[in-house]
């Protein structure tokens, strides 16, 4: 039986991860449980799924926790910044890693790649986009291109967008996630996140990735190729499947894990998009191209703007015209090579970022 460390068991990855072990649509038996303020949930969890669990209150107890609760995969379903630092760990204790927290792979770059390869383990993408990709790309070496689907949020079309409220943006057309995840899909600065992470995943430049709006959320990315094919992955929009194939790894064969999808009665469109509409999207295909800690800043500067937003200190539009703030300062040329250095980085982007809500 594989056995699987859950962190942000709390939270939507780690419910969907819980529920599919429940259903047997993952053969795998919990190690242990990680979250950080639902501490009720998360000892409910640990009765039932029999494992320990903790609430990550300090550097110190998640690392005790991680290296005493080794498994053979850790599934990192944290939310935000504070997910690096898990990722790193994980690797550490000698754990391959299932990774949903794309703000690892968008903070950590290059870095996060290289402590991977030095410490031998793998890092398996949970994004859904990223996780199709991943699949397609084994069976083929002569990529020319990624083309990522966007489902465009709930207002893609819409002009009137200074009145959204949070719950408003927070309210996703086909996926339920997490709030942070759920807003930063409706600017596109989830697709951005999405860009920088697939260009750090698959090692490829920004140039050679495309973004389509596609509202179905059935096509989950697609690779196309130097003939000029084009191979897609179609599934429900549900997360059960990329996060059971990425903890699961090849290891038994999966059956069922989500419904077939029928062709009966299937509408599949692809649409463009517009840098007017979705500046965020545009923006994170500049940090891509320029590297160093661009990266991190574009994350960090989306976090405080978001919370900002939720907290009703700034307008939905305001989040795009500071995260745009803080990218043009560009303080950002340092290319990190250690987690303090990154840690930094990450900090000084929020300390610039609440400076430009002041100055809002
Ligand atoms: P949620 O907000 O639903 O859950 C977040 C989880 O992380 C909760 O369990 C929370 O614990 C825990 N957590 C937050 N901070 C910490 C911390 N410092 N240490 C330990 N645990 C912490 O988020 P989602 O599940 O939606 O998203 C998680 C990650 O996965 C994000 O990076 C997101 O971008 C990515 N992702 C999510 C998808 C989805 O469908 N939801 C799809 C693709 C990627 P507590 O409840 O105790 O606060
Ligand atoms: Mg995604």
């Amino acid at each position: 039986m594989r056995k699987v460390l859950i962190l942000g068991a709390t939270g939507s990855i780690g419910t969907t991860a819980l529920n599919a072990i429940r259903a047997g649509k993952l053969k795998a038996k919990v190690t242990g449980l990680v979250a950080f303020h639902n501490e009720n949930k998360l000892r409910e969890l640990s009765n039932e799924f029999n494992c320990p669990y903790i609430l990550n209150t300090s550097s110190e107890i998640l690392k005790d926790f991680i290296f005493s609760h080794p498994a053979d995969i850790a599934l990192n379903g944290i939310a935000g910044a504070s997910g690096l630092e898990a990722s790193l760990l994980c690797l550490y204790a000698g754990m391959d890693l299932a990774l949903a927290n794309k703000e690892s792979v968008v903070m950590g770059g290059k870095f996060l790649f290289s402590e991977a390869e030095r410490m031998g383990r793998k890092i398996i993408p949970v994004d859904s986009e990223h996780s199709a990709i991943y699949h397609l790309i084994q069976d083929h070496s002569d990529v020319s291109s990624l083309v990522i689907t966007a489902s465009g949020g709930p207002f893609f079309g819409r002009k009137d967008l200074d009145s959204i409220t949070p719950e408003e943006a927070a309210n996703h057309p086909t996926w339920k996630m997490g709030r942070k995840i759920s807003i930063d899909s409706s600017t596109l600065a989830n697709k951005g996140l999405e860009v920088i992470e697939a260009g750090f995943l698959f090692d490829i430049s920004a140039d050679r990735i495309e973004v389509t709006v596609h509202r179905q959320s059935v096509v989950h990315s697609m690779i196309r190729l130097t003939d000029g094919s084009v191979y897609a992955q179609l599934s429900p929009p549900d997360m059960t499947l990329p996060i059971v194939s990425a903890v699961n790894d090849g290891n038994h064969e999966l059956h069922d894990v989500v419904s077939p999808l029928s062709f009966s009665n299937l509408t599949l469109t692809f649409q463009k998009w517009s840098e007017e509409e979705f500046p965020l999207l545009s923006l994170a295909y500049t940090v891509l191209r320029k590297k160093a800690s661009f990266p991190i800043a574009y994350n960090a500067a989306d976090e405080v703007a978001v919370q900002a937003f939720i907290d009703g200190k700034i307008k939905y539009t305001d989040i795009a015209i500071v995260v745009k703030a803080v990218i043009d300062t560009c303080l950002w040329t340092k290319t990190c090579t250690s987690y303090n250095e990154i840690m930094e980085a990450d900090a000084l982007a929020r300390k610039v970022a609440c400076e430009c809500l002041l100055s809002l």
